[in-house]
């Protein structure tokens, strides 16, 4: 692979990690950025994320299994889960998605004053954007893994890698979760494990449901991905994080879902899947194996980046 190739190959899995399958990505005035200029300049980092993985795009919700419902953006998953004790929401997408997720739950037959709790994946722009806004429409509480909830209620100013260049409005936390705490409303049991890596407090959501006579285990894996300029080994962007990103992994190489979602949705294929489940129906969304190649892939990066920063050249893959 010529140099250049390689570089930009590189520049773009580096943007991938807050999103893969860059294959179709843009860059503004045609030309990649490097990786150190997406790890050096944030604000470039999170426009170019914005227009690529089309995180401000309304998109249409849809149906997943049992009492869970898509009602995210093209790029950000968003996901309802309802219940006749009330509804659930998780993620609210950038600070603009407020209103799109809103009128997803209307378009669904929902309506969004039921929504009774929030809960979140990591408390960057991307999922915790719109937090306040849903709150003060809605009135629903919040929970939050113990880690995060600085982060939450100031908007993100002090976040290891972005400092306040990605701050969102700041909403107070109402409950405060810890690793293994459960989340029952309804017949959706909600479980809340503590993956940190990504952020100090990033969530991975196990979510057990019924459907049809069928039980469902539904992972919503998190915490496992670096951004560019992430330091992992070597000056380390936080104390400890190494440990975090290598118990992070572990656990959700330990995880064996039926179903999984994401924060981002080209990480498990979204439109695919929806588009096979107007025939397939429920069987579209089941996906063990996907998982299994999406967190081998989380773990290969790690490595990779192991390597790099002690100097050692990363093998291709
Ligand atoms: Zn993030």
């Amino acid at each position: 692979m010529r140099p250049q190739c390689r570089a930009r190959r590189i520049a773009l899995a580096a943007l991938a990690a807050c999103g893969c399958g860059l294959a179709h990505a843009q860059a503004p005035a045609g030309r990649v950025p490097t990786v150190e200029e997406l790890a050096n300049d944030n604000k470039l980092f999170l426009s170019l994320a914005i227009k690529t993985f089309k995180w401000e795009e309304p998109a249409e919700p849809a149906h997943i299994v049992g009492p869970i419902w898509f009602v995210g953006t093209k790029g950000l998953g968003a996901f309802l889960f309802t219940t006749p004790a009330g509804h659930i929401l998780m993620n609210t997408g950038m600070p603009s998605s407020g209103p799109m997720i809103l009128e997803s739950v209307r378009k669904l037959g929902f309506k969004p004053a039921d929504i009774k709790l929030m809960i979140n994946g990591h408390a960057h722009i991307d999922h915790a954007g719109a937090f306040a806004y849903v709150k003060q429409q809605t009135g629903a509480s919040l929970a939050v893994m113990q880690q995060d909830v600085a982060a939450m209620e100031s908007g993100d100013r002090s976040d290891f890698k972005y400092g306040a260049d990605f701050g969102y409005p700041g909403v107070k936390v109402d409950r405060i979760l810890r690793n293994g705490d459960t989340i029952r409303m309804g017949d959706v049991l909600l479980t809340a494990y503590y993956t940190p890596g990504h952020t100090r407090g990033a969530t991975t959501w196990v979510a057990n449901v019924v459907a049809d006579g069928r039980a469902y285990v539904v992972a919503f894996p998190d915490g496992a991905g670096f951004n560019p300029g992430y330091r992992i080994a070597q000056d380390p962007s936080y104390p400890g994080i190494e440990d975090d990103y290598r118990n992070t992994l572990h656990f959700l190489e330990m995880l064996k879902p039926d179903i999984w979602l994401a924060q981002h949705n080209e990480y498990y294929d979204l439109e695919g899947k929806r588009a096979r489940a107007q025939s397939a129906g429920v069987k579209a969304w089941i996906d063990p194996e996907g998982y299994r190649r999406f967190i081998a892939g989380k773990r290969r990066a790690f490595e990779d980046e192991i390597d790099r920063e002690h100097g050692v050249p990363v093998r291709a893959h």
